[in-house]
């Protein structure tokens, strides 16, 4: 599947777990956009990992609504849900090389451990998105206590061992967004999972493999995402994949200045079609010229 690097490759990669809205409007004509100036190809990734939430219906819809829109892919779409054995592969080298520890916690275990921190005065570490840090305590058992745990409970998520990972690889760990060096900070997010039990992957994990399967050079996406290249650059390294160039743009927000949310109807681009708005009065809606 591997094709030379000459000509750039851009990519859009929504999950159809919700409407698309006016940000995924965005963020597709910014994509065709900059891939056809660049003379380069756009593919479409489509990131149904959460195979509950990303439903048929929702998929059908997610295509109609950016064909309607008058975006184009140069390939047929790839599809995460079965790509699960390449994850499942990446994963189980990360192991091999010791830097993935099994959590048996759930989020209520861990929201007790920090809250009891919080009363005994400790500042508990919280990643970019606001979550707290997954608590120590799972990578620091000793080889028996992790199997006798393994031996009566299946682990609840696989989490990268950050400090492990970070001894791995040879610093600086940056990127390049847009014609900057960004200092990557993968600590910021602690022991970030990596697969989880209902969920045999991660966002993160699935995104660099894809990434590089698909040969993209460019990744053009949402402000939201822009801390999170950090993890995706430390994985690259740890897999031995290519970096590609960034790209965050600005996030298209509501009138209280909020992200918008695939929950609410108004924004979501069936509704605004249903409305009768046109791809143009889209475009002017976003400010995209
Ligand atoms: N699937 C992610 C989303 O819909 C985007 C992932 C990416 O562009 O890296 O927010």
């Amino acid at each position: 599947m591997s094709q030379p690097k000459s000509q750039p490759i851009f990519r859009f990669a929504p999950s159809p777990n919700g409407k698309l809205h006016l940000g995924h409007a965005y963020s597709a004509l910014l994509n065709q956009k900059l891939a056809r100036e660049a003379g380069g190809k756009l593919l479409l990734r489509i990131e149904d990992i959460d195979t509950v939430r990303c439903t048929p219906e929702l998929e059908t819809q997610m295509l109609d609504d950016l064909k309607w829109l008058g975006i184009e892919w140069d390939e047929k779409p790839m599809r995460q849900s079965e790509n699960f054995e390449t994850y499942a592969n990446a994963l189980k080298k990360l192991q091999a090389a010791g830097l993935v520890y099994p959590g048996f916690m759930s989020r209520g275990e861990v929201t007790k451990i920090v809250n009891e921190a919080k009363k005994a005065g400790t500042i508990w570490p919280r990643d970019p998105d606001g979550t707290p840090h997954y608590p120590p305590n799972d990578k620091n058992m000793n080889k028996n206590q992790r199997a006798e745990m393994l031996g009566s409970s299946a682990p609840n998520s696989y989490r990268l061992d950050m400090s492990k990972a970070l001894e791995t690889i040879v610093p600086p760990l940056q990127w390049h967004e847009k014609d900057m060096h960004i200092e990557a900070d993968p600590k910021a997010w602690g022991d970030v999972v990596l697969a989880r039990r209902d969920i045999p992957t991660s966002y993160h994990l699935a995104c660099v493999l894809d990434d590089a399967d698909q040969n993209i050079t460019h990744i053009v996406r949402g402000n939201d995402l822009y801390s999170a290249t950090a993890i995706h650059r430390l994985l690259q390294e740890l897999l031995d994949l290519e970096a590609p160039r960034y790209h965050h743009h600005k996030l298209i927000l509501d009138e209280d200045g909020q992200k918008l949310s695939k929950s609410r109807k108004d924004t979501s681009l069936s509704d605004l079609r249903e409305q009768g708005k046109s791809p143009n009065d889209i475009k002017i809606l976003i400010g995209f010229s």
